[in-house]
Protein backbone atom coordinates (compact mmCIF):
# COMPACT_ATOMS: atom_id res chain seq x y z
CA UNK A 1 0.00 0.00 0.00
CA UNK A 2 0.82 3.90 -0.94
CA UNK A 3 1.75 5.12 3.02
CA UNK A 4 1.76 8.67 3.50
CA UNK A 5 -1.47 9.48 1.66
CA UNK A 6 -4.29 10.29 3.20
CA UNK A 7 -7.11 7.14 2.92
CA UNK A 8 -10.64 6.74 2.38
CA UNK A 9 -12.54 3.76 2.42
CA UNK A 10 -15.72 2.83 0.48
CA UNK A 11 -18.30 0.55 1.58
CA UNK A 12 -20.68 -0.07 -0.74
CA UNK A 13 -23.93 -2.20 -1.18
CA UNK A 14 -22.84 -5.55 -2.44
CA UNK A 15 -24.39 -5.75 -5.83
CA UNK A 16 -23.35 -4.32 -9.37
CA UNK A 17 -25.08 -1.19 -9.56
CA UNK A 18 -23.81 -0.27 -6.14
CA UNK A 19 -20.04 -0.99 -6.87
CA UNK A 20 -19.74 0.54 -9.98
CA UNK A 21 -20.68 3.99 -8.93
CA UNK A 22 -18.91 3.53 -5.60
CA UNK A 23 -15.74 1.93 -7.63
CA UNK A 24 -15.66 5.71 -9.98
CA UNK A 25 -16.23 7.75 -6.80
CA UNK A 26 -12.96 5.77 -5.28
CA UNK A 27 -10.86 6.35 -8.69
CA UNK A 28 -12.11 9.85 -8.99
CA UNK A 29 -10.72 10.21 -5.14
CA UNK A 30 -7.58 8.62 -5.91
CA UNK A 31 -6.78 10.28 -9.21
CA UNK A 32 -8.39 13.53 -9.13
CA UNK A 33 -7.64 14.26 -5.17
CA UNK A 34 -4.06 12.19 -4.42
CA UNK A 35 -6.46 9.95 -1.71
CA UNK A 36 -5.67 6.35 -1.33
CA UNK A 37 -9.17 4.44 -1.95
CA UNK A 38 -9.57 1.19 -0.31
CA UNK A 39 -13.04 -0.42 -1.47
CA UNK A 40 -14.47 -2.83 0.81
CA UNK A 41 -16.58 -5.75 0.07
CA UNK A 42 -17.46 -9.33 1.41
CA UNK A 43 -15.29 -12.07 0.53
CA UNK A 44 -18.30 -13.20 -1.98
CA UNK A 45 -18.03 -10.41 -3.87
CA UNK A 46 -14.69 -9.70 -3.77
CA UNK A 47 -14.22 -13.88 -5.32
CA UNK A 48 -16.28 -12.75 -8.14
CA UNK A 49 -14.04 -9.76 -9.14
CA UNK A 50 -11.23 -11.56 -8.86
CA UNK A 51 -12.52 -14.32 -10.91
CA UNK A 52 -14.15 -12.13 -13.79
CA UNK A 53 -11.34 -9.80 -14.15
CA UNK A 54 -8.10 -12.50 -14.38
CA UNK A 55 -7.16 -11.54 -10.99
CA UNK A 56 -5.83 -8.07 -11.74
CA UNK A 57 -8.25 -6.17 -9.70
CA UNK A 58 -5.26 -5.43 -7.23
CA UNK A 59 -2.89 -4.33 -9.26
CA UNK A 60 -2.74 -0.41 -8.47
CA UNK A 61 -1.33 0.12 -11.99
CA UNK A 62 -4.69 -1.21 -13.22
CA UNK A 63 -6.94 1.80 -12.39
CA UNK A 64 -5.64 2.69 -8.56
CA UNK A 65 -8.14 1.27 -6.22
CA UNK A 66 -6.98 -1.14 -3.75
CA UNK A 67 -9.39 -4.21 -2.81
CA UNK A 68 -10.33 -5.09 0.35
CA UNK A 69 -12.16 -8.08 1.54
CA UNK A 70 -14.25 -8.95 4.77
CA UNK A 71 -15.63 -12.09 5.75
CA UNK A 72 -19.44 -12.51 5.14
CA UNK A 73 -20.55 -15.51 6.95
CA UNK A 74 -22.31 -16.93 3.85
CA UNK A 75 -21.04 -20.71 2.15
CA UNK A 76 -20.23 -21.83 -0.73
CA UNK A 77 -23.50 -22.63 -2.74
CA UNK A 78 -25.45 -21.14 -0.77
CA UNK A 79 -28.33 -19.03 -2.65
CA UNK A 80 -27.38 -14.96 -1.48
CA UNK A 81 -30.67 -13.02 -2.04
CA UNK A 82 -31.39 -9.68 -0.41
CA UNK A 83 -32.47 -11.54 3.34
CA UNK A 84 -29.24 -13.39 2.57
CA UNK A 85 -26.87 -10.38 2.34
CA UNK A 86 -28.87 -8.47 5.10
CA UNK A 87 -28.16 -11.32 7.26
CA UNK A 88 -24.48 -10.97 6.61
CA UNK A 89 -24.22 -6.91 6.99
CA UNK A 90 -26.27 -7.31 10.06
CA UNK A 91 -24.63 -10.15 11.71
CA UNK A 92 -21.21 -10.93 10.18
CA UNK A 93 -19.60 -8.25 8.37
CA UNK A 94 -19.59 -4.88 11.14
CA UNK A 95 -17.11 -6.48 13.71
CA UNK A 96 -14.58 -7.42 10.39
CA UNK A 97 -14.50 -4.29 8.94
CA UNK A 98 -14.06 -2.30 12.46
CA UNK A 99 -10.74 -4.67 12.47
CA UNK A 100 -10.34 -3.68 9.39
CA UNK A 101 -10.51 0.49 10.23
CA UNK A 102 -8.39 -0.08 13.53
CA UNK A 103 -5.83 -2.06 11.42
CA UNK A 104 -4.96 1.39 9.51
CA UNK A 105 -4.52 3.07 12.73
CA UNK A 106 -0.61 2.48 13.53
CA UNK A 107 -0.14 3.93 9.31
CA UNK A 108 -1.56 6.72 9.30
CA UNK A 109 -5.49 6.11 9.84
CA UNK A 110 -8.53 6.70 7.68
CA UNK A 111 -9.77 10.35 6.57
CA UNK A 112 -13.28 9.24 6.13
CA UNK A 113 -15.43 6.32 5.15
CA UNK A 114 -17.90 6.69 2.67
CA UNK A 115 -21.40 4.42 3.07
CA UNK A 116 -23.58 3.59 0.59
CA UNK A 117 -26.49 4.39 2.37
CA UNK A 118 -27.88 0.86 1.74
CA UNK A 119 -25.37 -0.58 3.64
CA UNK A 120 -26.25 1.53 6.46
CA UNK A 121 -24.47 -0.99 8.97
CA UNK A 122 -21.40 0.60 8.36
CA UNK A 123 -22.30 3.97 9.56
CA UNK A 124 -22.05 2.84 13.21
CA UNK A 125 -18.78 1.24 12.61
CA UNK A 126 -17.15 4.70 11.64
CA UNK A 127 -18.67 6.47 14.32
CA UNK A 128 -17.63 4.13 16.47
CA UNK A 129 -13.88 3.96 15.21
CA UNK A 130 -14.45 8.28 15.90
CA UNK A 131 -13.80 8.51 11.53
CA UNK A 132 -16.03 10.99 10.02
CA UNK A 133 -18.63 9.30 7.73
CA UNK A 134 -20.13 10.53 4.27
CA UNK A 135 -23.42 8.87 3.25
CA UNK A 136 -23.76 7.93 -0.51
CA UNK A 137 -26.83 7.63 -2.28
CA UNK A 138 -25.83 5.74 -5.94
CA UNK A 139 -29.41 6.11 -6.99
CA UNK A 140 -31.23 9.27 -8.17
CA UNK A 141 -31.88 12.87 -5.61
CA UNK A 142 -36.02 11.93 -6.56
CA UNK A 143 -35.85 8.08 -5.11
CA UNK A 144 -33.91 9.45 -2.21
CA UNK A 145 -36.49 12.29 -1.53
CA UNK A 146 -38.56 9.21 -1.17
CA UNK A 147 -37.10 7.16 1.03
CA UNK A 148 -36.65 10.21 3.31
CA UNK A 149 -40.38 10.97 2.76
CA UNK A 150 -41.38 7.88 4.21
CA UNK A 151 -41.98 9.18 7.89
CA UNK A 152 -43.88 11.63 6.50
CA UNK A 153 -45.72 9.60 3.79
CA UNK A 154 -47.34 7.43 7.25
CA UNK A 155 -48.08 10.71 9.26
CA UNK A 156 -50.38 11.69 5.71
CA UNK A 157 -51.83 8.78 6.37
CA UNK A 158 -50.13 7.87 2.25
CA UNK A 159 -49.08 4.34 3.61
CA UNK A 160 -49.04 1.97 6.79
CA UNK A 161 -46.40 1.36 9.40
CA UNK A 162 -45.65 -1.59 7.41
CA UNK A 163 -45.02 0.36 4.07
CA UNK A 164 -48.57 -1.22 2.57
CA UNK A 165 -49.91 1.65 0.47
CA UNK A 166 -53.61 3.22 1.74
CA UNK A 167 -53.98 5.53 -1.53
CA UNK A 168 -55.15 4.21 -4.33
CA UNK A 169 -54.48 5.61 -7.56
CA UNK A 170 -51.59 7.21 -8.82
CA UNK A 171 -49.93 9.24 -6.09
CA UNK A 172 -47.56 12.38 -5.62
CA UNK A 173 -46.19 10.66 -2.56
CA UNK A 174 -43.47 13.65 -2.34
CA UNK A 175 -43.91 17.22 -2.93
CA UNK A 176 -43.17 18.39 -6.10
CA UNK A 177 -42.47 14.90 -7.52
CA UNK A 178 -44.51 12.93 -10.47
CA UNK A 179 -46.89 11.10 -9.62
CA UNK A 180 -46.42 7.45 -8.69
CA UNK A 181 -48.55 3.97 -9.01
CA UNK A 182 -48.82 3.10 -4.99
CA UNK A 183 -47.97 -0.61 -6.16
CA UNK A 184 -44.63 0.98 -7.28
CA UNK A 185 -43.10 1.82 -4.00
CA UNK A 186 -39.60 0.73 -4.15
CA UNK A 187 -40.42 -1.76 -0.85
CA UNK A 188 -43.03 -3.51 -2.50
CA UNK A 189 -41.30 -6.47 -3.68
CA UNK A 190 -42.30 -10.51 -3.39
CA UNK A 191 -44.69 -11.65 -0.95
CA UNK A 192 -46.55 -9.32 2.02
CA UNK A 193 -43.58 -10.61 4.58
CA UNK A 194 -40.88 -9.64 1.99
CA UNK A 195 -42.27 -6.48 1.59
CA UNK A 196 -42.21 -5.63 5.18
CA UNK A 197 -38.95 -6.81 6.00
CA UNK A 198 -37.82 -4.47 2.97
CA UNK A 199 -39.63 -2.24 4.39
CA UNK A 200 -38.05 -2.42 7.75
CA UNK A 201 -34.90 -2.32 6.21
CA UNK A 202 -35.52 1.08 4.81
CA UNK A 203 -36.85 2.31 8.67
CA UNK A 204 -33.41 0.82 9.67
CA UNK A 205 -31.23 2.95 6.81
CA UNK A 206 -33.40 6.01 7.51
CA UNK A 207 -32.75 6.22 11.18
CA UNK A 208 -28.86 4.51 11.26
CA UNK A 209 -28.53 7.81 8.73
CA UNK A 210 -30.03 10.82 10.78
CA UNK A 211 -26.68 11.44 12.10
CA UNK A 212 -24.82 11.85 8.83
CA UNK A 213 -23.34 15.38 8.47
CA UNK A 214 -22.57 14.94 4.31
CA UNK A 215 -24.48 13.23 1.87
CA UNK A 216 -23.12 12.33 -1.77
CA UNK A 217 -25.09 12.03 -4.15
CA UNK A 218 -24.79 10.27 -7.68
CA UNK A 219 -27.25 12.41 -9.06
CA UNK A 220 -26.81 15.28 -11.68
CA UNK A 221 -27.58 19.30 -11.52
CA UNK A 222 -30.81 20.27 -13.58
CA UNK A 223 -31.94 16.64 -12.46
CA UNK A 224 -34.43 18.36 -10.14
CA UNK A 225 -34.05 21.21 -8.15
CA UNK A 226 -36.48 20.86 -5.21
CA UNK A 227 -33.86 19.43 -2.16
CA UNK A 228 -36.61 20.42 0.69
CA UNK A 229 -37.64 18.07 3.79
CA UNK A 230 -34.26 15.91 3.26
CA UNK A 231 -33.60 13.30 5.92
CA UNK A 232 -31.61 15.11 8.95
CA UNK A 233 -30.36 18.26 6.37
CA UNK A 234 -26.98 16.90 5.55
CA UNK A 235 -24.88 18.76 3.66
CA UNK A 236 -25.14 17.64 0.25
CA UNK A 237 -22.63 16.72 -2.83
CA UNK A 238 -23.97 16.43 -6.00
CA UNK A 239 -20.96 14.71 -8.04
CA UNK A 240 -22.62 13.43 -10.73
CA UNK A 241 -22.33 11.68 -13.10
CA UNK A 242 -19.31 10.26 -12.27
CA UNK A 243 -16.73 10.56 -14.77
CA UNK A 244 -16.76 6.85 -16.26
CA UNK A 245 -13.87 6.21 -18.26
CA UNK A 246 -11.67 3.66 -15.91
CA UNK A 247 -12.20 0.01 -16.18
CA UNK A 248 -15.09 -0.93 -13.90
CA UNK A 249 -14.93 -4.13 -12.23
CA UNK A 250 -17.92 -6.54 -12.78
CA UNK A 251 -19.22 -9.68 -11.06
CA UNK A 252 -19.70 -11.34 -14.54
CA UNK A 253 -16.94 -11.80 -17.61
CA UNK A 254 -17.85 -9.56 -20.42
CA UNK A 255 -18.67 -11.11 -23.99
CA UNK A 256 -16.78 -8.32 -26.35
CA UNK A 257 -18.02 -10.73 -29.82
CA UNK A 258 -20.84 -7.99 -29.64
CA UNK A 259 -18.71 -5.16 -29.82
CA UNK A 260 -17.51 -7.16 -33.56
CA UNK A 261 -20.93 -7.69 -34.45
CA UNK A 262 -22.47 -3.93 -33.66
CA UNK A 263 -19.80 -2.79 -36.05
CA UNK A 264 -21.37 -5.05 -39.03
CA UNK A 265 -24.88 -2.85 -38.47
CA UNK A 266 -25.51 -0.08 -40.08
CA UNK A 267 -26.07 3.49 -37.91
CA UNK A 268 -28.96 4.00 -35.22
CA UNK A 269 -30.29 0.29 -36.69
CA UNK A 270 -29.90 -1.80 -33.34
CA UNK A 271 -32.50 -2.10 -30.16
CA UNK A 272 -30.32 -3.01 -27.39
CA UNK A 273 -31.58 -4.72 -24.51
CA UNK A 274 -30.61 -5.24 -21.08
CA UNK A 275 -32.83 -5.83 -17.63
CA UNK A 276 -29.47 -4.74 -15.58
CA UNK A 277 -27.97 -6.83 -12.77
CA UNK A 278 -29.77 -8.24 -10.22
CA UNK A 279 -33.36 -7.94 -11.26
CA UNK A 280 -35.68 -10.76 -10.75
CA UNK A 281 -36.50 -12.47 -13.17
CA UNK A 282 -39.28 -11.33 -15.64
CA UNK A 283 -40.75 -14.88 -16.12
CA UNK A 284 -40.57 -16.87 -19.25
CA UNK A 285 -43.83 -15.23 -20.47
CA UNK A 286 -42.34 -12.49 -20.77
CA UNK A 287 -39.01 -13.43 -22.22
CA UNK A 288 -40.81 -15.51 -24.89
CA UNK A 289 -43.18 -11.76 -25.90
CA UNK A 290 -39.98 -9.39 -25.87
CA UNK A 291 -38.77 -12.10 -28.33
CA UNK A 292 -41.26 -12.08 -30.66
CA UNK A 293 -41.92 -8.34 -30.53
CA UNK A 294 -37.99 -7.90 -31.42
CA UNK A 295 -38.83 -10.86 -34.21
CA UNK A 296 -41.64 -8.51 -35.44
CA UNK A 297 -40.15 -5.09 -35.42
CA UNK A 298 -37.47 -6.75 -38.02
CA UNK A 299 -34.82 -4.78 -36.42
CA UNK A 300 -31.52 -6.14 -35.77
CA UNK A 301 -31.59 -6.36 -31.96
CA UNK A 302 -28.39 -6.90 -29.44
CA UNK A 303 -30.29 -9.14 -25.84
CA UNK A 304 -28.50 -9.18 -22.48
CA UNK A 305 -30.15 -12.60 -21.31
CA UNK A 306 -28.45 -14.89 -19.23
CA UNK A 307 -28.47 -18.72 -20.23
CA UNK A 308 -31.17 -19.33 -17.06
CA UNK A 309 -33.68 -16.65 -18.08
CA UNK A 310 -33.08 -18.38 -22.47
CA UNK A 311 -35.79 -21.18 -21.36
CA UNK A 312 -38.91 -18.73 -22.25
CA UNK A 313 -37.56 -18.10 -25.78
CA UNK A 314 -39.97 -19.98 -28.45
CA UNK A 315 -39.12 -23.14 -29.68
CA UNK A 316 -37.07 -22.46 -33.40
CA UNK A 317 -36.44 -19.31 -32.28
CA UNK A 318 -33.14 -18.63 -32.63
CA UNK A 319 -32.66 -20.07 -35.74
CA UNK A 320 -35.14 -17.65 -36.74
CA UNK A 321 -33.26 -14.74 -36.08
CA UNK A 322 -30.25 -15.50 -36.41
CA UNK A 323 -28.04 -12.98 -38.04
CA UNK A 324 -30.12 -10.10 -37.13
CA UNK A 325 -30.43 -11.32 -33.24
CA UNK A 326 -27.26 -11.88 -30.94
CA UNK A 327 -27.96 -12.97 -27.35
CA UNK A 328 -25.00 -12.49 -24.82
CA UNK A 329 -25.22 -13.46 -21.09
CA UNK A 330 -23.15 -10.11 -20.01
CA UNK A 331 -22.14 -7.08 -22.62
CA UNK A 332 -19.67 -4.65 -22.12
CA UNK A 333 -22.40 -2.05 -21.84
CA UNK A 334 -21.01 1.78 -21.43
CA UNK A 335 -18.72 -0.16 -25.20
CA UNK A 336 -22.57 -1.33 -26.37
CA UNK A 337 -24.08 2.19 -25.84
CA UNK A 338 -21.50 4.52 -26.98
CA UNK A 339 -21.58 2.49 -30.39
CA UNK A 340 -22.86 4.18 -33.34
CA UNK A 341 -24.93 1.52 -34.09
CA UNK A 342 -27.14 1.31 -31.76
CA UNK A 343 -30.14 3.33 -32.08
CA UNK A 344 -32.18 2.66 -28.74
CA UNK A 345 -32.16 0.90 -25.75
CA UNK A 346 -35.05 -1.72 -23.84
CA UNK A 347 -34.25 -1.49 -20.57
CA UNK A 348 -35.37 -2.21 -16.86
CA UNK A 349 -34.74 1.90 -15.95
CA UNK A 350 -31.62 1.07 -13.66
CA UNK A 351 -29.91 4.14 -12.37
CA UNK A 352 -26.72 3.14 -13.57
CA UNK A 353 -27.83 2.23 -16.95
CA UNK A 354 -30.08 5.41 -16.93
CA UNK A 355 -27.26 7.89 -16.78
CA UNK A 356 -25.13 5.73 -19.13
CA UNK A 357 -28.03 5.88 -21.59
CA UNK A 358 -28.35 9.40 -21.52
CA UNK A 359 -24.27 10.42 -21.37
CA UNK A 360 -24.57 8.48 -24.80
CA UNK A 361 -27.21 10.13 -26.47
CA UNK A 362 -29.66 6.95 -26.86
CA UNK A 363 -33.58 6.65 -26.39
CA UNK A 364 -35.15 4.71 -24.33
CA UNK A 365 -37.59 2.02 -23.70
CA UNK A 366 -38.42 1.46 -20.39
CA UNK A 367 -40.11 -1.84 -18.97
CA UNK A 368 -39.25 -1.27 -14.94
CA UNK A 369 -39.63 -3.86 -13.22
CA UNK A 370 -38.79 -3.31 -9.11
CA UNK A 371 -37.39 -1.38 -6.87
CA UNK A 372 -36.04 2.71 -7.50
CA UNK A 373 -37.03 1.51 -11.16
CA UNK A 374 -40.66 2.98 -11.46
CA UNK A 375 -39.23 6.30 -9.96
CA UNK A 376 -36.86 6.58 -12.60
CA UNK A 377 -39.01 5.29 -14.86
CA UNK A 378 -41.81 8.30 -14.28
CA UNK A 379 -38.52 10.99 -15.00
CA UNK A 380 -37.50 9.30 -17.88
CA UNK A 381 -41.10 9.23 -19.04
CA UNK A 382 -43.06 12.03 -18.10
CA UNK A 383 -40.47 14.97 -16.88
CA UNK A 384 -37.58 14.29 -19.50
CA UNK A 385 -40.04 12.76 -22.09
CA UNK A 386 -36.40 10.89 -23.53
CA UNK A 387 -38.61 7.32 -23.25
CA UNK A 388 -41.56 5.81 -23.69
CA UNK A 389 -43.12 2.98 -21.60
CA UNK A 390 -43.82 -0.19 -22.11
CA UNK A 391 -46.92 -1.45 -19.84
CA UNK A 392 -47.50 -4.99 -20.36
CA UNK A 393 -44.32 -5.98 -22.43
CA UNK A 394 -46.82 -8.05 -25.36
CA UNK A 395 -45.58 -8.63 -28.43
CA UNK A 396 -47.23 -6.29 -30.12
CA UNK A 397 -46.57 -3.37 -27.91
CA UNK A 398 -42.76 -3.83 -28.31
CA UNK A 399 -42.83 -3.92 -32.03
CA UNK A 400 -44.90 -0.71 -31.25
CA UNK A 401 -42.46 1.02 -29.15
CA UNK A 402 -39.64 -0.24 -30.98
CA UNK A 403 -40.83 1.08 -34.41
CA UNK A 404 -42.32 4.83 -32.68
CA UNK A 405 -38.78 5.18 -31.41
CA UNK A 406 -36.85 3.94 -34.18
CA UNK A 407 -38.93 5.15 -37.29
CA UNK A 408 -41.54 7.58 -36.64
CA UNK A 409 -41.45 11.86 -35.90
CA UNK A 410 -41.58 10.65 -31.62
CA UNK A 411 -37.78 9.11 -31.92
CA UNK A 412 -36.19 12.39 -33.66
CA UNK A 413 -38.33 14.32 -31.51
CA UNK A 414 -37.12 12.30 -28.57
CA UNK A 415 -33.41 12.24 -29.45
CA UNK A 416 -33.54 16.02 -29.83
CA UNK A 417 -34.56 15.93 -26.26
CA UNK A 418 -32.03 13.19 -24.81
CA UNK A 419 -29.36 15.13 -26.25
CA UNK A 420 -30.20 18.35 -24.29
CA UNK A 421 -30.55 16.07 -21.16
CA UNK A 422 -26.94 14.74 -22.39
CA UNK A 423 -25.76 18.67 -22.21
CA UNK A 424 -27.24 19.82 -19.43
CA UNK A 425 -25.95 16.43 -17.70
CA UNK A 426 -22.18 16.44 -19.43
CA UNK A 427 -21.90 19.71 -20.82
CA UNK A 428 -19.95 22.41 -19.51
CA UNK A 429 -21.81 23.56 -16.81
CA UNK A 430 -23.15 19.49 -16.00
CA UNK A 431 -19.21 18.65 -15.77
CA UNK A 432 -18.27 22.14 -13.67
CA UNK A 433 -20.65 21.52 -11.32
CA UNK A 434 -19.90 18.25 -10.51
CA UNK A 435 -16.16 18.35 -10.02
CA UNK A 436 -17.19 21.68 -7.85
CA UNK A 437 -19.22 19.74 -5.27
CA UNK A 438 -16.28 16.71 -5.87
CA UNK A 439 -13.88 19.80 -4.36
CA UNK A 440 -16.08 20.85 -1.94
CA UNK A 441 -16.52 17.21 -0.09
CA UNK A 442 -12.75 17.11 -0.08
CA UNK A 443 -12.70 20.71 1.73
CA UNK A 444 -15.57 19.44 3.94
CA UNK A 445 -12.80 16.45 5.21
CA UNK A 446 -9.72 19.11 5.08
CA UNK A 447 -12.04 20.90 7.59
CA UNK A 448 -12.89 18.38 9.72
CA UNK A 449 -13.08 18.59 13.42
CA UNK A 450 -13.89 15.90 15.80
CA UNK A 451 -16.37 17.37 18.52
N1 LIG B 1 -24.09 -3.91 -17.01
C1 LIG B 1 -23.04 -4.38 -17.76
N2 LIG B 1 -23.30 -5.38 -18.66
C2 LIG B 1 -24.53 -5.91 -18.85
C3 LIG B 1 -25.61 -5.43 -18.07
C4 LIG B 1 -25.36 -4.41 -17.16
O1 LIG B 1 -21.90 -3.91 -17.63
O2 LIG B 1 -24.66 -6.82 -19.67
C5 LIG B 1 -23.81 -2.83 -16.03
C6 LIG B 1 -24.39 -1.50 -16.46
O3 LIG B 1 -23.46 -0.85 -17.32
C7 LIG B 1 -24.64 -0.78 -15.16
C8 LIG B 1 -24.85 -1.92 -14.15
O4 LIG B 1 -24.44 -3.12 -14.79
O5 LIG B 1 -23.52 -0.01 -14.78
C9 LIG B 1 -26.31 -2.10 -13.77
O6 LIG B 1 -26.69 -1.09 -12.90
P1 LIG B 1 -28.14 -0.46 -12.91
O7 LIG B 1 -28.19 0.54 -11.82
O8 LIG B 1 -28.49 0.04 -14.25
O9 LIG B 1 -29.11 -1.68 -12.66
P2 LIG B 1 -29.16 -2.83 -11.53
O10 LIG B 1 -28.31 -3.92 -12.03
O11 LIG B 1 -28.67 -2.22 -10.24
O12 LIG B 1 -30.59 -3.21 -11.51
Amino acid sequence: MVEGRPRIVFVPYPAQGHITPMFHLAHAMHHQHGFQSILVNPNFIHNRLIASSSGATNDPDNHGVIYANIPDGLHDGESIDFFAISHAMENHMPCHLECLLKSFETVGGVSCVVVDLLASWAVGVAERCRIPVAGFWPAMLGTYRLISGVPDMICRGLIDKNGTPIQEGATSFIKGQPKLNPEELPWLIGSPSSRRSRFAFWLRTIDRCKSLGWLILNSFHGEEINTENLLSSPRIFRIGPLPTHSPTPTLWCEDGICIEWLDKQSPSSVVYVSFGSWVDPIGDDKVAELALGLEASEKPFLWVLSTAWRSGLPEGYLDRVKGRGMLVSWAPQREVLEHGAVGCYLMHCGWNSTIEAVERGKRLLCYPVAGDQFVNCTYIVDVWKVGVRLGKLERGEVEEGVKRLMDGCCGGEMMRRVLALKELMMGRHGRLGADAELNAFVDALANWTLD
